[in-house]
This record gives C-alpha cells, sequence and structure tokens, in this order.
C-alpha cells in the first residue's frame, strides 16, 4: 500500500478526463455548459466537468443504437465479447491505483476502502460477468412432436444506466459488465458528484477492443442528462441505482415514453438484530461500527437500525462505543484513515437535520453529535450514535446517508421481527445469534433482499444483490443481473 504522500503526488499527477464520451470521443457538452467536481476534503474543485443534456443525450443515444444495429458488439460471440471484457478487466488491474485515487479524490471515501473493496469487486465483476456469458445457454420447450420451440436470450438494445455518487466505479460496473456481456450498447450516466473515474474506464473500454458508440458516457445533472435519458424513446432498458425518490421518477417517465423497462437499486434502511444468544459480542459490535461508519455511513446497505435485545443491550454499548472511536474523519488519501469525508455541503446538512430531528425527539446522543462545519476545511461528521431510538422518530425511518446509527431495543424474537419490517425499505438486515433455528426463523421473515447472519455486507460477484419493497426490483450481480439486460426470444418451428 502506498504512503499518504505516494497517494496524493498521484492525485496531483492526474490529467482528470472532463469531457462526454461518446461514439468514442471525448468531446465538450454541446451546449458548452460545465459544473464544477469538487473533492470534499479540501472543497478544491479537481475539474470543470462537461455538462449534458438533451442534445448529447440524442447524439449519445443514436451513436449508440447504430453500432448496437451494425452488429460490431451486439453480433459478436459471447466468446470474442468475453475476452475483450477480460482485457478491460486487466487495464483497470493495471490502472487501479489512478482510479482508486480518482474515486477517493472525487467523493471522499478512504483510499484505503477503495484498495481493498471498490476496486477489487469492480474488477472481479467484469472477470466474472465475462466468464459467464459464453456460458449461458438457451432453451428448447418441451412441445410436440410436429414442433420445435426455441427460446433465446436476446440484447435488448440501448441500455441507459444511471448510477449514484457513493460507490462511483462500482455501481457503474455492476450496470455495465452484464449489460456489456449481454451483446448491449451503453449509455452511462454518473452522479454530477463523483463522475470523474467513469470517463477513465469509457477510455480503458476503447482500448481493450469495446467498438465505438457500444460505451458512451454522459455526465451531467440528473433533472438534464438523467431526465433526457429516461424519457427518450430511443432507450430500451434503463437501470438505476440512487433514491427511492428518483427511482420513482424514473418509473413515471418511462410511463409518459416508450414503456421501458426499468430497474431500480434503491435506497435502504437495514436493521441489524442481536440476540442474547450471540456468543461473540465484540464482533457483533465491531461489525456494527463497521455496518454504519464504513463509506462514512454513505452505504445503501448501512445497518443504520440496530435493535438489541434488552439484557445484553448496555454490555453491547460498551463494546460499540469503543468499535466507534476508531472511526474518526481523516485525510481520505491516508492510508490509516477509516472515514473519509462526506461528499458535499447538501449532505453535510442533511446528515445535520436528521442529528437535531433525533434531539428533538427525545433520542439521546451517545457519540458524535451535531457537526461543526468550517467552511473550506472539507465535510466531515464524527461517527455519531444515538440511544432510546423508537420507530415512531423520522430518523429511525428515513435513510439519512451518513455516519449516524439509531439504537432501539427488543423483548422477544417476535418484537424484533416486528421492529425490523417496520419500515418502507427492505434492501439488507443482519442477524446475529447462535441458534441455528432462530437464524433460519427470523432471516425468513424478514422482509429484504439480503440477509447476513452473523455478519454483514458478505457477498462476491456470484451472489445478486438487491431489495424488496421501496428498495427497488432488480438484482445486480450474479447470473440473474444479466436478465435485465435481455429479452427472451422465442421461435415456434413447425417441423
Ligand atoms: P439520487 O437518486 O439523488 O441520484 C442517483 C442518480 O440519479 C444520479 O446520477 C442523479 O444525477 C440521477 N438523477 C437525479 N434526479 C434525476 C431525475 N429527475 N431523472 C433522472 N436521473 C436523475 O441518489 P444519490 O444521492 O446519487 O445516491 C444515494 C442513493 O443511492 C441512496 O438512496 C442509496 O441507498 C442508493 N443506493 C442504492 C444502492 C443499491 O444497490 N440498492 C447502491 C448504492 C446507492
Amino acid at each position: 500500500m502506498k504512503t499518504k504522500s505516494q497517494w496524493q503526488e498521484l492525485g496531483q499527477s492526474l490529467n482528470f478526463r472532463n469531457l462526454a464520451y461518446i461514439n468514442g470521443r471525448f468531446q465538450p457538452s454541446a451546449s458548452g455548459e460545465t459544473f464544477p467536481s469538487i473533492n470534499p476534503a479540501t472543497e478544491e474543485v479537481l475539474a470543470e466537468v462537461a455538462s449534458c443534456d438533451q442534445a448529447d443525450v440524442d447524439l449519445a443515444v443514436t451513436a449508440a443504437r447504430k453500432a448496437f444495429q451494425a452488429g460490431v458488439w451486439s453480433r459478436k460471440s459471447p466468446a470474442e465479447r468475453k475476452a475483450v471484457l477480460l482485457r478491460l478487466a486487466d487495464l483497470m488491474e493495471q490502472h487501479r491505483d489512478e482510479l482508486a485515487v480518482t474515486d477517493t479524490m472525487d467523493m471522499g471515501k478512504s483510499i484505503s476502502e477503495m484498495v481493498s473493496i471498490d476496486l477489487p469487486d469492480s474488477i472481479d465483476c467484469f472477470r466474472w460477468t465475462a466468464e459467464s456469458i459464453d456460458k449461458v445457454y438457451g432453451e428448447i420447450a418441451p412441445t410436440g412432436n410436429d414442433t420445435l420451440g426455441l427460446i433465446s436470450h436476446e440484447p435488448v438494445g440501448v441500455v441507459a444506466a444511471i448510477t449514484p455518487w457513493n460507490y462511483p466505479l462500482m455501481m457503474a460496473t455492476w450496470k455495465l459488465a452484464p449489460a456489456l456481456a449481454a451483446g448491449n450498447s451503453v449509455i452511462l450516466k454518473p452522479s454530477e458528484k463523483s463522475p470523474l473515474s467513469v470517463l477513465r474506464l469509457a477510455e480503458l473500454a476503447t482500448e481493450a477492443g469495446i467498438p465505438d458508440g457500444v460505451l458512451n458516457v454522459l455526465p451531467g445533472y440528473g433533472h438534464t442528462a438523467g431526465k433526457a435519458l429516461a424519457l427518450h424513446h430511443g432507450v430500451d432498458v434503463l437501470a438505476f441505482t440512487g433514491s427511492s425518490r428518483v427511482g420513482g421518477m424514473l418509473m413515471e417517465y418511462a410511463g409518459q415514453s416508450n414503456l421501458k423497462k426499468v430497474w431500480l437499486e434503491a435506497g435502504g434502511k437495514s436493521p441489524m438484530v442481536v440476540f442474547d444468544d450471540c456468543s461473540n459480542i465484540e464482533k457483533a459490535a465491531q461489525t456494527a461500527a463497521a455496518a454504519i461508519f464504513s463509506n462514512q455511513g454513505e452505504v445503501c446497505i448501512a445497518c443504520s437500525r440496530l435493535y438489541l435485545q434488552r439484557s445484553i443491550k448496555d454490555r453491547f454499548l460498551t463494546a460499540l462505543l469503543e468499535a466507534a472511536s476508531a472511526y474518526q474523519g481523516g485525510d481520505p488519501l491516508d492510508p490509516d484513515t477509516r472515514m473519509g469525508a462526506l461528499v458535499d455541503k447538501a449532505q453535510l446538512d442533511t446528515v445535520s437535520r436528521y442529528i437535531k430531528s433525533a434531539m428533538d425527539d427525545g433520542a439521546t446522543v451517545l457519540t458524535g453529535g451535531l457537526p461543526e462545519y468550517i467552511p473550506g476545511r472539507g465535510f466531515y461528521v464524527e461517527p455519531t450514535i444515538i440511544g432510546d431510538a423508537k420507530n415512531s422518530m423520522t430518523f429511525v425511518q428515513e435513510e439519512i446517508f451518513g455516519p449516524v446509527l439509531a439504537v432501539g431495543e427488543f423483548d422477544d424474537e417476535a418484537e424484533a421481527i416486528e421492529l425490523a419490517n417496520d419500515n418502507r425499505y427492505g434492501l439488507g438486515a443482519s442477524v446475529w445469534t447462535d441458534n441455528l433455528s432462530r437464524a433460519h426463523r427470523v432471516s425468513r421473515e424478514i422482509q429484504s433482499g439480503m440477509v447476513w447472519v452473523n455478519g454483514w455486507g458478505g457477498g462476491d460477484s456470484t451472489m445478486p444483490f438487491g431489495g424488496v419493497k421501496a428498495s427497488g426490483n432488480g438484482r445486480d450481480k450474479s447470473l440473474h443481473s444479466i436478465e435485465k439486460y435481455t429479452d427472451l426470444k422465442t421461435v415456434w418451428i413447425s417441423l
């Protein structure tokens, strides 16, 4: 691992790509407009980035459609597409330090997380999906003797992917790998808060052999570039990761335009439930801290609601407060930093508002609290744990997306399940117990797409990632992710 000064040096030496990537070329936005991309730890402007709108979306959709119809990618054999995507994974590996430092400077997360989580996961996602694509078979239906019923998977055409700022490279990768592997053309709109790493990724994709027009990247705001993509009649599938609020708007845009399919990976307010038969309280407490403070709590699966069985509450809180003290905010480029800066001032204000509302509602701040913002010094919040939390309180119900943990308590299993399910989201859940039957019972009853037993956040490219209820509908990763980017074609042949 590089030292802090080596990371700083690398960051200073980078020439950030800041233009739209359309048809294999960087170009300014049609309007000439730009927006600043800011380093949240220092508030310095890293780059003025092309701000795309309808005109750029039209250009990108035309390029993407033309490439798709020409068959330069869509009609390549799966084995050929696999080879190109494996080359892209190799290029990401070669440029991993550059990609890591770009996301760290662009959105404020610690470099150690970039190096240990985002980069290996993103590279593996490309490799695993590329390796899978020439192993996906069609089917022959069990029809009668005088017919042959063929069922095959076809690429959908033009995919628009709209992604958030919290894992800029990784969230983009989870869409790009399956969409490209399946033979589609893709237009990616990254968040305006962290657009830089995927612009470099697009360039590497061309170097790997992705033909022009097959991968386009349009930086820009949600209400301009994002909305124009979502309303576009030339887009066949919209794959989104972001808030449930915007996810709902995208469904409306699809309804107002061409009924494009909309896949949503949306928000969360995941519970962690710890039963008194959990023997490893230390480990559970350390995991509870990691589950809310890693990536500054800006994690869709952050366990922001902790429910403790009453008899272990005090012992658990002592261990939790100790574990939380390791997450004080620091320079994201320092490899020892475990918590970086929030992405921007708006996010800092949102987090402050929720901490204030918790205090107004009568909850008790056990550590951390309202941040003191010093202009020019970055957007930092202390790890904050708030006890006496009740499900009726706003900060327990709504997604905060910051390092703020609500702690409540329960008496028995039925109450734990009821508290965990009393929320509009259903993304992840963490359950701690030494009782195998209880682990199965509670996992089955909890309304969420993912459950971790005696852990949090576990998963790899083989496992689907996604939620239920207001957390969305689609699944990223695993073979199931490919289903989002293919249509079933049936051919009924009369013999
Ligand atoms: P957001 O919804 O504000 O923005 C997400 C993307 O949508 C951005 O690119 C944004 O520019 C775009 N957008 C905004 N308004 C739009 C509009 N009207 N039309 C089209 N596009 C629009 O979310 P965010 O703040 O970037 O990210 C945080 C959210 O993402 C949290 O809710 C988090 O839980 C969620 N998230 C979910 C997952 C998951 O896998 N379920 C993973 C990561 C983040």
